[in-house]
């Protein structure tokens, strides 16, 4: 849905020539760096990039899901680094307290996030907790009117740079699945929280992971998310649920980009006398690329309006995550195999894409995780009908 088409339009121009006359030009310096120039995230911040999905009442822009989406789509065709940094207040880092937090603590902590004053992260996976996230270790223990939290958290994203926490962890150890596992807030320096060296990564340079420990953590109750244990699983399913639809989106801006410097390139290189545009084998890459590029945006896009009214998208979101991040995986791939060997140089953008965009099918939900989510939708639906 579309709220006023004047409007977003005009946003969206404005993040359009951001991304072209502003990311861009900087992408290879975040890649040498590791670090997005500070004049750059404050231009995000005035941009309110920190602030797209977080409802108007808090500061943000409130974007609805198809608006998100069509704004990722342009955002994307920037590295990655740029969109993983303001990604985390817009979607895993604030969605649980979005969407399951009381007012006390939505007023306390949303406003700093739309603002990017504050950077949020989202603490699920842990060492031995992966895809089987509800076999998670970290625990809670109720103690007066606080939760003392042990355990580790893995590849926390944005971490480094996070003033608040989204921490999933047991509150109840004789529940042994999601039943017994809570959501609370934790601030940075909070007294037992302590984060790992940031990860040396295959790609994104500029986005930053750690671990994250707490080690006798003292968080006040007041910071368990609803004010009721035993919900925080169920709260992170739904925030992965809209963060796939996000992901998906992502991958297609980040696959026009590629498929746009294919081109160029084909047009431009010359070999047997013309265009290697010319040559039918590349043109068939073309074509396939620009096709599944369609197909991504338009599923992409119906399961945006299909969440913006109301219906469940649990299955149609998977169905996107998991077609998108394959697709841009394969657009990648072609996208170097027509640079040839020129795509195989650290120079070429091409080259940091194609390791850039191979996250997309491991992190929030493999692909293979994906392919469970919809099968077992499709089993259940299937038992339903039938009884
Ligand atoms: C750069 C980066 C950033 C991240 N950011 C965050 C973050 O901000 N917050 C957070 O909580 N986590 C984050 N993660 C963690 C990410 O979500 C997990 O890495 C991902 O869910 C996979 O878990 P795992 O790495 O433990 O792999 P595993 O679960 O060990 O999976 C290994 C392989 O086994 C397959 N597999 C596992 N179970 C099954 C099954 N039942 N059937 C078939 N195949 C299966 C997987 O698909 C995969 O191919 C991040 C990861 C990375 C790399």
């Amino acid at each position: 849905m579309i709220r006023d088409d004047k409007t977003f339009n005009l946003l969206l121009d404005s993040v359009a020539r951001f991304t072209q006359e502003r990311l861009i030009p900087h992408e290879a310096v975040v890649a040498e760096t590791d670090a997005i120039p500070p004049v750059l995230i404050d231009e995000m911040r005035e941009l309110g990039l920190f602030g797209l999905t977080i409802p108007e009442t808090y500061g943000g822009l409130g974007l609805t899901m198809e608006e998100e989406v069509r704004m990722m789509f342009v955002l994307c065709q920037a590295s990655p680094a740029f969109r993983s940094l303001i990604g985390t207040n817009n979607g895993i880092g604030s969605q649980a307290l979005i969407l399951a937090g009381d007012e006390v603590q939505k007023r306390r902590y949303l406003p700093k996030l739309a603002a990017g004053e504050l950077i949020a992260s989202f603490a699920l996976t842990e060492p031995d907790s992966g895809s089987d996230a509800a076999s998670l270790r970290t625990t809670a223990v109720r103690d007066g009117d606080c939760y003392v939290l042990n355990g580790a958290k893995r590849y926390i994203t944005n971490a480094p740079e996070a003033g608040l926490f989204t921490v999933l962890a047991r509150t109840d150890p004789k529940v042994k699945g999601s039943e017994g596992i809570s959501a609370f807030i934790v601030e940075a320096g909070t007294p037992g929280l302590s984060l790992g060296q940031p990860d040396r990564k295959m790609g994104q340079r500029g986005a930053h992971t750690c671990d994250v420990m707490f080690d006798d953590c003292r968080v006040p109750a007041d910071n368990l998310i609803g004010g009721r244990e035993g919900e925080g699983f169920k709260t992170a399913m739904k925030v992965l649920d809209k963060g796939r639809l996000h992901i998906a989106a992502v991958c297609v801006g980040a696959a026009e980009r590629l498929l746009a410097e294919a081109l160029r390139y084909a047009l431009e290189r010359r070999q047997f006398g013309q265009p290697i545009a010319e040559f039918q084998l590349v043109q068939a890459m073309l074509a396939d690329s620009q096709t599944e590029i369609y197909a991504a945006r338009c599923m992409i896009l119906e399961a945006a309006r299909q969440r913006d009214r109301g219906e469940s998208v649990s299955t149609e979101a998977s169905c996107c995550k998991l077609f998108a991040a394959e697709m841009c995986g394969r657009v990648a791939d072609r996208a170097v195999q027509i640079h040839g060997g020129a795509g195989y140089m650290a120079a070429s953008a091409v080259e940091r894409f194609y390791r850039d965009v191979r996250l997309f099918r491991i992190y929030e939900g493999t692909s293979q995780i994906q392919q469970l989510i919809i099968a077992r939708n499709m089993i259940r639906e299937a038992r339903r009908m039938s009884s």
